[in-house]
């Protein structure tokens, strides 16, 4: 038995992913890659030392998405979810989408949660709220 912190699923629910460790930090990213990715105002992240990100089925469901040569997001082939990404610069990292979380929560420290890339935020869009703000990524 594995100590699962969280688990979640794609919408149809053929892939299916369990945390087995809180998640590092936490983004709310504006960019339009993420924005169209998700056909969304943003798409949020959470990031995870890869070893605690646990694909516990559906691997064979996955379809792979390059929106640059260095970022591969992974998708549900099934209902376009969007599950999680490599970026091949931190690669014993994961990104993954803590919207499809089904039980439990990211766990990651509350300090770490931010808007990026708010310089290409849609325009339709008005953020609130106390988080903070980054124009690019740092
Ligand atoms: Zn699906
Ligand atoms: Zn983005």
């Amino acid at each position: 038995m594995t100590d699962q912190i969280a688990t979640g699923s794609c919408q149809c629910g053929k892939i299916r992913y369990s945390l087995l460790a809180p998640s590092r930090e936490l983004h709310h990213c504006h960019c339009s890659m993420c924005r169209k990715c998700h056909a969304s105002m943003f798409g949020t992240y959470a990031t995870i030392q890869r070893e605690y990100f646990l694909l516990e089925e559906g691997k064979e469901h996955l379809t792979t998405h390059l929106t640059t040569s260095d970022v591969h997001r992974h998708f549900c082939s099934g209902c376009g979810a969007h599950i999680y990404i490599d970026v091949d610069w931190e690669p014993d990292l994961v990104w993954f989408t803590p919207g499809t979380i089904d039980t439990g929560h990211p766990q990651h420290p509350v300090e770490t949660e931010r808007h990026i890339w708010v310089g290409s935020k849609n325009p339709l869009y008005s953020i609130t709220g106390d988080l903070p703000k980054h124009e690019e990524f740092d």
